[in-house]
């Protein structure tokens, strides 16, 4: 079940019906409406689906590097300030 804190609009899922907002611990909450209930999971998605990515970039960065470094990063010839 997902519950709606009425002060700070926190969405939070609870398996037994929660006594005081776990964010601001207000005991305004009510179950959360059919909309909140969407956007909450859309959200959670979302937060699953980022950090997934981070993890996989992370990992792509990784080997990019990795293979990268052996090859020569030539310098390009700068000029030189003579002021
Ligand atoms: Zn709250």
């Amino acid at each position: 079940m997902i519950y709606h804190c009425n002060r700070c609009r926190y969405d939070f899922e609870a398996s037994v019906p929660p006594v005081r907002c776990p964010d601001c611990g207000s005991r305004a909450l009510r179950r959360a409406t059919r909309a909140e209930r969407v956007e909450y999971l859309q959200l959670m998605k979302l937060v699953a689906a980022e950090s997934w990515d981070d993890a996989g970039l992370r990992r792509r960065a990784g080997n990019a590097a990795a293979e990268e470094s052996p090859s020569p990063a030539r310098e390009k010839e700068l000029p030189v300030c003579s002021a």
